[in-house]
Order: C-alpha cells, then structure tokens, then sequence
C-alpha cells in the first residue's frame, strides 16, 4: 500500500495537455528530438545524454505553443477536430521527453538531474498555465462544449469535449484576468515547493542518516541474510567491518522486527519518523505551512471551500463528507482491533520480565512475536519460498491465466541501469501488447517505496493504435552474497500490486489522450489492489512459491499458517493508514487564509482529535508525508482504503463464481475496469462488471475488522 503511483499521475497530467507530431532539424544528435528507432520505439536509454534533457522540453514547450497558436489562429469555425481533437494530440515532444525524465528523476537520478528538475519546474507550471488560460483556446472549447449534443459526436467525442471543458475551468479559465495572475503565481510557487519537498526527503533518507553498528552483540536477534546486507551497506558507505542500517525500508523493517537491542530499535525508528524534522537545511515544516497555505488559496480562487473540496470534486467519492464517514467509519471498526493487538503484545514483554510500556519502535518487534505465538509463523520461514524471480513468474502466470496473455524475456532493448528487466507482453493469439520494464531494487539514486508507470501510455495516433510500454521500480531486498533476492511477503504483495497497475496500463483501449485509462483517483487503485487478493491463494502459492535452494512447493502446513495469519496486525496497518488519511484531510481542509502555526501541534492535534494511541503513528508524519506534499494525493491518501473496498468485492465475486480463474469474470473486468475504464465514470464502470453496487462487506471481513 506504500505505493506511488506518482510518475503515472504526473504523466495522466502531462498527456492531457499534451499534439500533432512535428519534426525539428535542430540538434539531430538529441535522441528525444526524432521517433525512436529502438526495438519497439523505446526510449534509447544508452543514446540518452543528461545535457539533452533541458533542449528538449524548451523545444518541446515551444512546439505545443505552436501547436496551441495553430488552433487558436484558426479562421474555420471551432468543430471537434480543429479544436479538441488538435489539442489532444498535442505536446509530442514533450511528453516524449517527460516520460523519460520524471521516471528516471524518481528511479535513477543524479545531482544534474535535480537541478534541471529545479529549472523545468516553473517553465513547466507557466506552460501549463499558458494553456488552461487561454482565453482564445478556452472559447473554442467552449463553443464546441455549448455545441456537443447537436454535433453529430458519438458518446466518446461527447465525454472528451466535457473532460475538457472542466479542466479548462478547475484551472481558472473562467476567472478574470487578475485572479489568473494570482493563480499561475500560486502555481508556480507550489511546484517549486514541492520539488524542494522530495529533495529533502531524499537528503533525509540517503545522506542525513545512518546507524553504523561495531560490535556483535548489537546485532543479536537479526536473521543472517539482514546481517549479511547490512555488512555489505557498510562497504559502500566507507563503513567497512561494520554493520550500517539506513531508512530505506529493506533495511529498516527488518531491524525493527527482530533486533533485540531497544535503544537500537528507537534509534533507528526515530531517524525515520523524525525525517524532514530535524530543523536542519533539509527540514520541510516551513515548506509544508507554505504549502497548505497556498492551496487552500488555490482552492478559494477557483470557487471551492477548501482544495480537499476542490480535489474530492473529480472523484467518486464526490465530497468530503463522503470522504470524512468512510474513514471514521473504518477506524471505528479498526481501533479496538489495534488495541487488542497491542495489550497482547504488551503481555508478551512482561512474561518477557520487562516493566516498560511498549513505543511506537517496540511494535514491530512485539508484532512478530505476536505473529509467531499466535500462528506458529516467523516471516524467515516464507521468505525462502518467495525467491523473486519465482514471485515474478507466478505473477505472470496469473495474468496468463486470467487474459491469456504471455511475458517472454527481452534482452535487446536499452535499460537505464544494469538490473533492469524487459518483458515483450502479447495476447494470447500471439499479437504484440505492450512493453514491461521492471527495476527491483533499491539504489541510491532512486526514491523509497514502489511505483508503476511508464514510458509510453497506449493511444492512438494517425488511426493506429500506440502500444504501452510501462516500467515497475521497487525497492526489494537485494541478493546478497550467494543468496538470491528473496521478497518477504509484504514485498510480494507489493509486486503483485504494481503489476495490477502495469496490466492496466497495458489493457488500456482509447482513441483520445484524454479519457484513455485516465481514471478518478479513488479508482486507480482498484486495478493494482485486486491483484494482491490472487498473491495469497494457496492454488496460487503452489504455483510459484518453491524454495530457492531445494525448489520443493511451499508446504501446505506453511500455507494454512499464511492464509490463518492473514488477519495478523490488520487492526495496525488500518489504524496507522487511517491516521494519515485524516491527517492530510484535515491540512486540506483548511480555509483560506489557512495558517499553520506550528506543524507538529497541528499533527499532534489531529491525531488526539481521533484518539490515535501513542504506540502507533500516522503511516506518514507530516514531514515526509511525500503522496500529498510532493506527489499526486493531496486531499487523495484515502483512496487506497477506498479502492480496497472495490477489489475486496470484485475478488469476493470472482471466489463466489467457484473459480479465482474465472475466464468471464477476467474478460468483463479487463473490459469495464481496465481497458475501457475511461468510458465512464468509475462507479458506473465498476457497476458494469458487478452488476450490483460494492459493499464494504468482503474488505471488513478480509482483515479481519469484524
Ligand atoms: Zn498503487
């Protein structure tokens, strides 16, 4: 559930602005300036120079420029193809180059990459603003929009015109002159904050901090292969001979698991829950007060209460209200079930002889022994079975069963960095689908937790159908020595649920840029979420999870424990979600002018507000709260648990149909909710492929809330 979804939202954003194809002689030597010419036109990654990033988005804006005058200079009267149509397949170039650079900026950056970041960001935002203030573009739309229903346009042309329209006007073209002023500034001013956000974070987590361990006994608890790891994150960090843990999570939760040392434990708990917070160069309470401050004004000029308000709009959950029940409710059901969960472990430390009460950086720890004495289970005896490239294969295999369709290894094509896998996926007749990249593990370059997106979305272009080339990154326990990566089972499920994204991606169907798998937030989620459901079935287990060293299938005794453990520290992982929902809510609730005086009393505020216990804290503390104050989740964290509701009833259907494999069942869902997904609006789509409405029914009971 730690997953970004960042870069694919950046480029849903970048694609609706998006033009007509245009050559350019100018520097012929700069890859991003003709068609690739790469197996499958992927990017040219070892043709690819960081110098030509920054000509290649100037020449890029100057080309949609030229394309927007092109339509606005047009003498014909405003008609869907000289109009909305133009302006759906325009800004080629640069999405060409974006698609590269916002990926590899968050997968595989460097020190210059940064710092273009930094220069394209304003350019990026004024371009931006230069389009959806138009006042010639926007009258156009408009006359099209006031024409829609006698035009003779079929439903789809009808739904792209109203998409547009709306855009147009959630970013302030209907607002007087001066107020558009104002908002390009505030525009400008937020991404630049935002961009210093990340920047911080990665400070934070990649140079602020390290726990350097010298003697052995500080080791004790730690299985051998994190002892192993952390012996060789000692050599590549001038630590030789020593032990180094970091904040990345490979390396964190397992110390937080089974390190027996507690003052250790804190230690290390407190440089991850303090980042962004140490009121150093790259502390981001000022940015985040600057921030929040600057949306709710945001908000105000576009005719909202507040930018939750503004944000919920285009969602299916359509208000804050809405928002605000879901999740009281959930937490409701989820609290007494975390509370349990502790007083039980609580237990445990005093039959341990211990008289502390038990911190936020003991429940890991507890947890696992919990687990342990509850279900007989240890995380070590799955993690042997969970070798990843047979996770990897079983993943395939289920797609394989449920579309039909085929992953066959690549090595021909381009990669940005050494280990980066590619997949040619094709239907089950045989024909191309698209490109898989998958990138595993973690980097100093790259950002934490795991996100799916891509280099080239499916379209449409010059009647012909674009295939989809999507990249996976993560950030998973690497090999080490001579032991291969093996996932633990929180990985696992990750990957399944990055995979969701990429099928979704590759199933996408659409003629126009701007409806084509451009779903609402709180339905992202479902594509990717739904996957995990398979990753847990024993059928599924039997078929990829064998021991990496004997290749014997996953014992069914192994299995019962892993299907009975599935309630295991539900009550936590709602509650800590929850918390961090309520609290991103609640900065986006703010009315202008929204004026946090101290960060940290506003959280803690909050956080009393619900009755959060102190043992467990928000999933993400404000200051490297990156989904809502760098990313695309603003007002939008809660949409997983929203989403969770949906693949918890769509899984239940397919299990009551008496087959996980049903074929019907995958090709209703891989039309309504995958490929044709932006037809409608999502509920509508969901409704499509259930027939009936969601229930939150199958997700309370999944966890085990009820
Ligand atoms: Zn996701």
């Amino acid at each position: 559930m730690k997953n970004l979804l960042l870069p694919l939202l950046t480029m849903a954003i970048l694609t609706f602005t998006g033009c007509r194809q245009k050559q350019t002689a100018t520097e012929p030597e700069n890859p991003f300036f003709s068609e690739y010419t790469t197996p499958f036109q992927v990017p040219p990654f070892d043709k690819i120079d960081t110098s030509h990033y920054l000509p290649a988005f100037i020449e890029g804006i100057r080309q949609q420029a030229e394309e927007i005058a092109a339509i606005t200079e047009n003498p014909e009267a405003p008609d869907f193809e000289n109009t909305i149509l133009a302006y759906d397949k325009s800004g080629k170039l640069l999405n060409r180059v974006s698609y590269v650079f916002y990926n590899l900026n968050g997968a595989h950056t460097n020190d210059q990459m940064q710092e273009i970041a930094r220069k394209i960001s304003p350019l990026m935002s004024k371009h931006q603003d230069d389009i959806s203030m138009n006042p010639e573009l926007f009258s156009r739309i408009k006359k099209v929009y006031e024409k829609r229903h006698e035009s003779g346009l079929d439903d789809q042309q009808i739904r792209v015109v109203e998409k547009y329209y709306r855009d147009f006007e959630r970013q302030g073209a209907n607002l007087p002159a001066r107020e558009q002023e104002t908002l390009r500034k505030i525009n400008e001013e937020l991404a630049m904050l935002q961009v210093k956000f990340g920047e911080n974070q990665l400070a934070e987590i990649n140079k602020n901090f390290k726990l350097v361990i010298d003697k052995q006994e500080d080791l004790a608890g730690l299985p051998e292969g994190v002892i192993a790891a952390a012996a060789e994150t000692a050599g590549s960090t001038g630590d030789e001979g020593k032990w180094v843990f970091t904040l990345a999570k490979p390396s964190l939760i397992p110390f937080l698991q089974y390190a027996d040392n507690r003052n250790l434990r804190e230690k290390l708990y407190r440089g991850y829950f303090m980042r962004g917070n140490n009121d150093n160069a790259n502390d981001n309470k000022q940015i985040v007060k600057d921030i929040v401050r600057l949306r709710a004004e945001k908000a105000r000029l576009l005719g909202f209460d507040n930018f939750a308000a503004y944000v919920i709009d285009e969602n299916m959950a359509k208000t804050t209200d809405n928002v605000d029940k879901f999740l009281s409710n959930l937490f409701r059901s989820a609290l007494p079930v975390a509370k349990n969960d502790l007083a039980e472990m609580q237990k445990i430390a005093n039959a341990e002889g211990n008289s502390f009460k038990l911190e936020s950086w003991d429940w890991w720890y507890y947890a696992e022994k919990l687990r342990k004495q509850k279900y007989d289970l240890d995380e070590t005896q799955i993690k042997p079975y969970l070798k990843l490239e047979n996770v990897r294969d079983g993943m395939f295999e289920v797609a394989h069963k449920l579309y039909g369709i085929t992953f066959s290894k690549l090595t021909n094509l381009p990669v940005y960095q050494k280990d980066v896998e590619t997949f040619e996926v094709k239907e089950a007749d045989g024909s191309h689908l698209g490109i898989l990249y998958l990138d595993y593990f973690p980097r100093a370059e790259k950002s934490g937790g795991a996100w799916c997106t891509g280099f080239q979305p499916a379209g449409w272009e010059n009647g012909k159908k674009v295939d989809p080339i999507v990249s996976i990154v993560c950030n998973f326990t690497p090999p080490s020595g001579n032991v291969p990566a093996l996932l633990s089972w929180d990985e696992t499920t990750t990957l399944f649920h990055e995979f969701g994204h990429a099928l979704h991606g590759l199933f996408t169907e659409g003629k126009y840029t701007r409806t084509a798998g451009n779903v609402a937030r709180d339905f992202v989620e479902l594509p990717s979420q739904i996957m995990e459901n398979w990753a847990g079935e024993p059928e599924v287990l039997r078929m990829f999870a064998r021991h990496y060293e004997t290749s014997e299938i996953i014992p069914d005794a192994l299995i019962e424990k892993l299907t009975n453990s599935s309630h295991f520290n539900q009550g936590f992982t709602t509650v800590e979600y929850i918390a961090a929902s309520i609290l991103d809510l609640d900065y986006h609730k703010l009315k202008s002018p929204a004026m946090v005086e101290d960060v940290n009393a506003f959280e803690k505020e909050a956080m009393d507000r619900i009755g959060l216990i102190p043992e467990i804290l928000p999933r993400y503390r404000t200051t490297y709260f990156s989904h809502i104050f760098d990313g695309g989740y603003a007002a939008g964290y809660y949409v997983y648990l929203w989403a969770a509701v949906l693949d918890s009833d769509a899984f239940d259907y397919f299990r009551q149909s008496g087959d996980i494999f049903n074929k019907e069942l995958a090709a209703a869902f891989r039309k309504y909710c995958l490929a044709e997904n932006g037809n409608d609006e999502g509920m509508e789509q969901y409704r499509k492929f259930r027939g009936q409405d969601p229930s939150q029914e199958p997700l309370l009971k999944k966890r085990g809330l009820k």
